[in-house]
């Protein structure tokens, strides 16, 4: 770890603070700002509009007005696919400035940003401006003399909630999709992180995107958000947060107008090393997984389940490794982890470590604040975590590993009767509800959440019985965090509903209709 020093200053201007309606940037009605901080040191970056429900409704009024009249959704769907990868073109030039902005206004490594995010965002333009032309519907064989065809349409004004931990991910992942199918937007960015989206949407203008398609609000949850989720005229909601507000948000989509909603919510995903896994590559990916984007994210590996004859030997290395973890300013070459976002995350997980030493938990390492300025918080490792314990139940959001033990293996083929049929697919689930001795998938089980999780064993066979007996919208084999934009990401019980990226994603911003012909008139 190295010393905070100066902050270094970041390479890139503030343009655009205003909110953007009907292609245009504009102040908030009430003529409010809200300040933005930078996580390094707590200083303001800019103040930027703080839009509330007249604001909210300016912009639907915009976005329906796009849609209904047009151009929008009567443009050829290989025009709107054309401003999509130019689009992605712009992106690219403007890569470092992008990346700056959003390192700057979420405390993310400029690495990851430059490297990782931006990249993804450009990939998902392409991904999805690649859909927008292949989307169609099914010619349908039904009983009697009927033509019967099926239309994929785009559903309307869809309205976006983002969370600041990936905006300008979460950005794509919302605005991509949306846009390919045909819809119109009204996206409220989070809070803590405004200006990337702001950034970005100019270049979509810039690439022919026309005024009214996509409107971008800054302001708070229960103003701006709140307007967004219980508006008449928004069609479908996309949320992507905390479980707590994503309760709140389909209450108030429910209460207006039942517009369609996809969640994405929180998680506390296990990551299950067994005892023939490799090792080093588990203890290393494990790190990532959890320590990844400073432990802010929903799909983090936060209950980290080692199996108990590897345990000594995995728990050391890992602790090890979280001692090395290079903590710093994020526009710093080599550093791996920035501040958290703001001061009410950072007590929050300064609470959450006394949780874990005041329940029993030991802590292997970090454990206090980093440094003396901004946000920054220690690696921290926490072993002997039992399944009760609240750092083993609540989302932490933030750099805190959380190591338990367990014991049993599935499946392995020495528990096999050799004289039973061979091993295949559907045998799997019988073989798990046979054998008591699926501990890990129990406890792995055992949470509200179902988002993600990692398995890490050398045999196809333990693979195959955690896969199915995981009750979570991904599995990563002996890998984590892979999130090429074809790949499906979503969650099972209260992690959400819809899947977002790949195919799938699509699902969320068309609606089907059914067009029944008579072959022969009576
Ligand atoms: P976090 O607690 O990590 O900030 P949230 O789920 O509260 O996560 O925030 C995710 C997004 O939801 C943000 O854009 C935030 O402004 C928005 N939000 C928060 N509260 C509400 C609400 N009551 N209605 C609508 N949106 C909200």
């Amino acid at each position: 770890a190295v010393a905070a020093e100066e902050p270094i200053t970041p390479p890139v201007q503030i343009n655009h603070t205003q909110l953007l309606i009907n292609g245009q940037y504009v102040d908030a009605a009430a003529g409010r700002t809200f300040p933005t901080f930078d996580p390094r040191n707590g200083d303001v970056i800019a103040h930027v509009a703080e839009g509330d429900a007249e604001d909210v409704d300016h912009a639907v009024a915009a976005a329906r007005k796009a849609y209904d009249e047009g151009p929008w959704p009567k443009m050829t769907a290989y025009e709107r696919s054309r401003i999509m990868f130019r689009t992605a073109d712009l992106l690219e030039k403007h890569l470092d400035e992008i990346a700056a902005l959003e390192t700057w206004d979420s405390g993310k490594t400029y690495e990851q940003s430059a490297n990782v995010e931006v990249p993804m965002l450009i990939r998902i333009f392409r991904y999805y401006g690649g859909w927008a032309d292949k989307i169609h519907g099914l010619t349908v064989p039904a009983d009697g003399l009927y033509h019967v065809q099926t239309l994929h349409e785009p559903i309307g004004v869809a309205g976006q909630i983002i969370p600041w931990n990936f905006p300008l991910l979460m950005f794509g992942w919302k605005v991509g999709p949306a846009l390919a199918c045909g819809n119109t937007v009204v996206l409220k960015t989070a809070e803590q992180t405004p200006l990337s989206a702001l950034y970005v949407s100019n270049l979509l203008h810039e690439a022919g995107l026309p005024p009214g398609v996509l409107n971008v609000i800054s302001g708070f949850g229960p103003t701006a958000g709140a307007a967004l989720a219980s508006h008449m005229d928004v069609d479908k909601l996309a949320f992507t947060g905390s479980t707590d507000t994503g309760k709140i948000v389909l209450g108030l989509a429910a209460k207006s107008n039942l517009k369609k909603v996809t969640l994405e919510l929180g998680g506390k995903s296990p990551f299950i090393v067994c005892e023939d896994a490799d090792v080093d590559m588990a203890v290393e990916l494990a790190h990532s997984a959890l320590f990844f984007n400073q432990g802010q994210c929903c799909c983090a590996g936060s209950r980290t389940f080692v199996h108990e004859r590897i345990y000594d030997e995995f728990l050391e290395k890992a602790r090890a490794r979280a001692s090395k973890r290079v903590v710093g300013d994020p526009f710093k070459k080599g550093v791996e982890q920035g501040p958290q976002i703001d001061s009410e995350q950072f007590k929050k997980i300064l609470k959450y470590i006394r949780y874990g030493i005041e329940s029993g938990a030991t802590l292997e390492s970090g454990g206090e604040r980093f440094g003396s300025k901004g946000y920054y918080i220690q690696p921290t490792v926490f072993s002997n975590v039992q399944d009760d314990m609240v750092i083993a139940k609540d989302e932490i959001f933030g750099p805190v590993q959380s190591i338990l033990k367990f014991k049993l293996v599935t499946n392995h083929p020495k528990h096999l009767d050799k004289k039973k049929k061979p091993l295949s697919l559907a045998l799997i689930d019988a073989l798990i509800d046979n054998r008591n001795l699926d501990e890990v998938i129990q406890r792995a089980n055992s949470t509200r959440y179902g988002l993600v999780a990692g398995v890490f064993t050398q045999n196809i066979d333990t693979a195959n019985a955690l896969t199915r007996a995981l009750r979570v919208g991904s599995v990563w084999i002996n890998c984590y965090d892979v999130f090429d934009a074809a790949i499906p990401f979503g969650g099972f019980k209260m992690s959400g509903n819809g899947r977002e990226k790949g195919i799938y994603g699509l699902n969320n911003y068309l609606q089907i209709k059914a067009v029944v012909t008579p072959l022969k008139n009576p």
